[in-house]
């Protein structure tokens, strides 16, 4: 439970990266079981009362320790919870075998039960284990142990009646949960009851997936349904169902005014067409315009229908469901493959493309990718088949799906097999043999220390309820053991290693160990990757040119440069600084023979740069990248919008980006 997470890791936790944790239902840390709260003494005894502790235990964890460190107080209450007070504090605290009888109740169900409980009930006596099994008894018997009655019917609901064990077992789970998380928990529990741990570091249940809605995805009326926008909004849509480009229709509304008419827009934009000054008007001059995400996506809506004149998608024709095994058209390890596929027509031909992202992502959104991307499928892929971390995530791509070939040496798949460091200290009863997705954050030193000690209060073969939060905790934050009770979090260079990136790939240069995570966190699985671009070297064996989109660290250049293919010219376009660095550092400490050229933002590559690019270079070979995932994890809690968010909709600049290079390097000289 989260009583053990402070502030400081709160603030360094990014959880737009993943797409495991909320689909694991790990327990989160609440900002109410932070341990931070102000030392008044009135407001201190407050907080850990409303963490669910016995006031008494609390006043006198705050009596022993003084008001200002509120870790330590914690940490005796805890104590005191789990029985582990000396005699003379025994003593002390209370010789009411009543109260006993409860300590012993709450102590048995392990030091992490104790967030968001009612303490006051704790107190009201008539504690008693030997309650019988009929509704208003088992409900007392609960309650009588410190659990809310709203928590309790409803862990009675969700089992067995005269199930203790496993309506104790729900309970621990729910108050474990921060408040927000116990709704979402209840919402969809009905669809995730089948959730385990074990089953989703490895294997992933599609019916999970029902679970998502995107519900801020656009109905067909919402599409037509243009008068409820503003003016100005109204006005891009018209410019854009007319044809012209989202960058000329917001730059003309800009630079005209919100109430200049169609006509005035649209002279605008043919002036500046015709007189090819579309760099003055839309590079340098270009008024900085915020494009609304989900207009951004209405406009390219627009776009599409008139090109394929389908209309959007009905809640019925969303059909992508993730495979299970997640091996796209085939891994190296297993002997499934899948060798041959038609692709639509608008798909084929130079340049290729591969676009990536987070397999469990909202309901519909891998819909809309593939019918963005000409209507080619996702091809689902797990990186646990690559190497000793999960990695699930998606890839729209019209390479050719047969001789493909891994990278030499394989990783080893197994967590003992990559870090063998650990096996000498690794439980039995730790089962883990793959590791969870790698993350951008990680747990902290507190934690750590935490875990050290919930364990060093028993030998080799803690209770069950010890070991049930030590595993939690492990999967959550992909902890590893180091040494006798010692667990710890991997290090950015196995994280590195993991990914299969070079050592010291993201290290030195001034990027903090934060920002090492952080890129590492976003980054493709090299391995993976490789293997679907690996069909590349056959076909381009003097080298290739790339339009490499949200490089961030250079997963693809990596896989290439491992791979074998040449990089003539590169395009990298990646916002991050820090990231550009570490490309731009590896080039050079790799000896690439070719040009690296770096962009910062997508949503500033227009017609024009790339129509300089492609004359520049004869074209691209391939346009990679996989644009932020921040509103598609299901590790966001705070934005989910799916492909509306702010970030994700930059898989429309992909697209965009794509199908100008495409209608560029089509067109007839
Ligand atoms: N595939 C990459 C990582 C992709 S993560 C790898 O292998 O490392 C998405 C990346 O998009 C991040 O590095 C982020 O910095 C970058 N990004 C976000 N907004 C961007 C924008 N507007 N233009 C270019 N890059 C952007």
């Amino acid at each position: 439970m989260d009583v053990h997470a402070s502030v400081e890791e709160n603030n360094t936790i990014d959880w737009d990266t993943e797409d495991e944790h909320e689909i694991e239902n790990i327990p989160q840390t609440s900002k109410a079981a932070s341990t931070s709260a102000g030392p008044s003494n009135v407001s201190l005894i407050q907080h850990f009362i409303g963490m669910g502790f016995p006031e008494k235990f609390v006043t006198k964890a705050i009596k022993k320790n003084g008001e200002s460190d509120s870790d330590r107080i914690l940490e005796t209450i805890l104590a005191y919870m789990d029985g582990h007070v000396s005699d003379e504090e025994n003593v002390d605290i209370d010789s009411d075998t009543k109260d006993d009888l409860e300590i012993q109740n709450i102590a048995s169900t392990s030091c992490s039960t104790f967030v968001n409980r009612n303490a006051a009930i704790i107190s009201n006596g008539e504690a008693s284990s030997s309650r019988g099994p009929s509704n208003l008894n088992t409900v007392q018997h609960f309650m009588d142990m410190g659990f809310p009655e709203e928590l309790v019917t409803r862990a009675i609901k969700e089992n067995e009646e005269n199930d203790t064990e496993k309506i104790l077992e729900s309970l621990l789970t729910y108050s474990q949960m921060a408040p927000e998380e116990l709704d979402t928990y209840h919402a969809s529990s009905s669809q995730q009851q089948c959730v385990n741990y074990d089953e989703l570091s490895s294997d992933y249940d599609e019916s999970l997936l029902d679970g998502f809605s995107e519900d801020d995805s656009l109905s067909e009326s919402e599409i037509t349904d243009n008068q409820s926008l503003p003016e100005n909004e109204q006005m891009l849509l018209s410019l854009a169902s007319m044809g012209y480009t989202v960058e000329e229709a917001s730059a003309a509304v800009a630079r005209c005014g919100p109430n200049a008419s169609i006509a005035e827009l649209t002279d605008f934009i043919t002036a500046a067409q015709m007189a090819k000054t579309e760099a003055a008007f839309f590079e340098e001059e270009k008024p900085k315009v915020f494009v609304n995400p989900k207009l951004k996506r209405k406009m390219y809506q627009e776009a599409l229908k008139r090109k394929k004149q389908k209309g959007p998608l009905t809640e019925e024709e969303e059909v992508i469901r993730i495979p299970k095994p997640m091996i796209g058209f085939g891994v190296p390890s297993e002997s499934r493959f899948v060798t041959h596929r038609t692709l639509p027509d608008a798909a084929i031909g130079r340049p290729y493309f591969y676009y990536e992202n987070v397999a469990l992502a909202p309901k519909g959104v891998w819909d809309t990718i593939s019918r963005f991307l000409f209507d080619v499928a996702p091809e689902f892929v797990d990186s646990k088949y690559f190497c000793a971390a999960a990695r699930k995530r998606g890839y729209v791509h019209n390479l050719p799906i047969d001789n493909r070939f891994p990278l030499l040496p394989m990783q080893p798949r197994t967590i003992h097999g990559a870090l063998h460091v650990t096996k000498k200290w690794w439980p039995a009863w730790d089962k883990r043999t793959n590791l969870n997705c790698l993350q951008t954050a990680y747990g902290s030193a507190k934690n750590m220390d935490r875990l050290r000690k919930a364990l060093e209060k028993w030998g080799d073969e803690p209770p069950d309820h010890v070991k049930k939060y030590v595993l939690d905790e492990c999967r959550r934050w992909n902890l590893v053991w180091v040494g006798k009770n010692k667990l710890a979090t991997l290090e950015p260079d196995e994280v590195e290693m993991l990914l299969g990136f070079p050592r010291n790939h993201t290290r030195g240069g001034g990027i903090s160990r934060t920002d090492r995570y952080k890129s590492l966190g976003n980054s493709f699985q090299v391995d993976t990757v490789a293997y679907h671009l690996s069909v590349l070297k056959n076909l381009f064996p003097n080298g290739i040119n790339v339009l490499s989109l949200f490089s961030g660290i250079g997963g693809a250049e990596v896989a290439l440069h491992r791979l074998g293919v040449p990089l003539k010219n590169v395009v990298s376009v990646e916002l991050s600084g820090a990231n550009r660095d570490i490309l731009r550092s590896w080039w050079e400490q790799t000896n690439q023979k070719g040009n690296l050229v770096h962009l910062d933002d997508v949503q500033k590559l227009h017609g024009d740069k790339l129509e300089e690019l492609i004359g520049r270079y004869g074209g691209f070979d391939l346009v990679v990248g996989g644009s932020p995932c921040n509103n598609l994890a299901g590790g966001n809690r705070v934005s989910r919008d799916g492909l509306e968010g702010e970030q994700s909709s930059l898989f429309y600049d992909y697209f965009r980006i794509l199908d100008t290079v495409k209608t560029i390097m089509n067109k007839p000289n």
